[in-house]
């Protein structure tokens, strides 16, 4: 695995390989890796001739500086695991690299309603961040496919639309969830949790699949209620939000009727750590 910490060595480096007629798989990610994320390097490794992985902690799409302060950086063990995992390039730019002009010069994106929606709602600039560092990274590495988590259903749409309103011809590819043993999504934030919280924390996907399961047997609103009592049965929870949205338009869906597929977000506190989820019900 080659280590680039510096935009234009890592851009000459591609621009060359490319020139060979070799495709390049892109997986951006923020470090304190799981199998998750090794997942999509895999999924990326099997398509691509040459995977890069970017591990850079964005402060833009942090709204909450203690969360930014406490996000987790063992890089010498993600080197490991990148290693390990055939990995070809790894990207570690700092801050400066990726935002030469200052954090006070970001770009302002259309993103439509997603930017002040749901998670956007709770992080507010959350999403704008997100296009700001994933704009800057495509154009640095310039890869043939942009592999995605589905753990951040939200983010993806976000970036399906930075992708179009920036007419990059990068094929987006959705990656499905890893879950622990227990379903809990994987995340780099459940090193922040008590062993307690971690098993508890179960309840949240439990609560999907059921969802999955009986969403023929209810209203949607009597389904929404039903699904935040039992997420909160677990006493250290709190959902910040849980709704039934339209897999494309990523609206709020009323009637199970109102749209082809949808999916069932979530967004929950658990003490103060922000644990996301998602299952496509239909
Ligand atoms: P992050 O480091 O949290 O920014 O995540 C980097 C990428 O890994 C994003 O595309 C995430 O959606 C994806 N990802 C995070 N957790 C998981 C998971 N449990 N399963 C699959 N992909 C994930």
């Amino acid at each position: 695995m080659i280590l680039f910490k510096k935009a234009a060595a890592v851009t000459e480096y591609l621009v060359s390989q490319k020139s060979t007629g070799k495709s390049i798989g892109f997986v951006p990610t923020m470090g304190a890796l799981h199998h998750g994320h090794i997942s999509l390097m895999v999924r990326a490794k099997g398509e691509n001739d040459l995977v890069v992985c970017s591990i850079f902690v964005n402060p833009a799409q942090f709204n909450d500086p203690k969360d930014l302060e406490k996000y987790p950086r063992p890089i010498e063990k993600d080197i490991e695991m990148l290693t390990g995992a055939g990995c070809d390039v790894l990207f570690l730019p700092g801050v400066n690299e990726i935002y030469p002009n200052g954090l006070d010069h970001l770009k302002a994106y259309d993103l439509g309603h997603l930017e002040s929606f749901l998670e956007g709602a709770s992080r507010p600039g959350h999403f704008n961040g997100v296009a700001n560092v994933v704009d800057r990274f495509l154009q640095i590495v310039n890869p043939d496919r942009l592999y995605l988590g589905q753990k951040d259903f939200q983010q993806v749409k976000v970036l399906e639309q930075l992708a179009k309103l920036k007419e990059y011809a990068t094929h987006i590819i959705i990656c499905s969830i890893l879950r622990e043993e227990n379903g809990l999504a994987m995340s780099s934030r459940n090193v922040r949790l008590t062993d307690v919280q971690r098993e508890q924390a179960a309840i949240i996907s439990q609560t999907l699949f059921f969802v999955q399961d009986y969403y023929h047997d209810y209203l949607p609103a009597a389904l929404k209620e039903e699904a935040i009592r039992r997420i909160e049965t677990f006493p250290d929870a709190k959902v910040d939000y849980l709704e039934f949205c339209d897999t494309d338009s990523f609206q709020i869906i009323h009637d199970w009727k109102d749209a082809t597929h949808i999916v069932v977000v979530t967004a929950v506190m658990v003490a103060n750590v922000r644990l996301l989820d998602n299952v496509v019900i239909q």
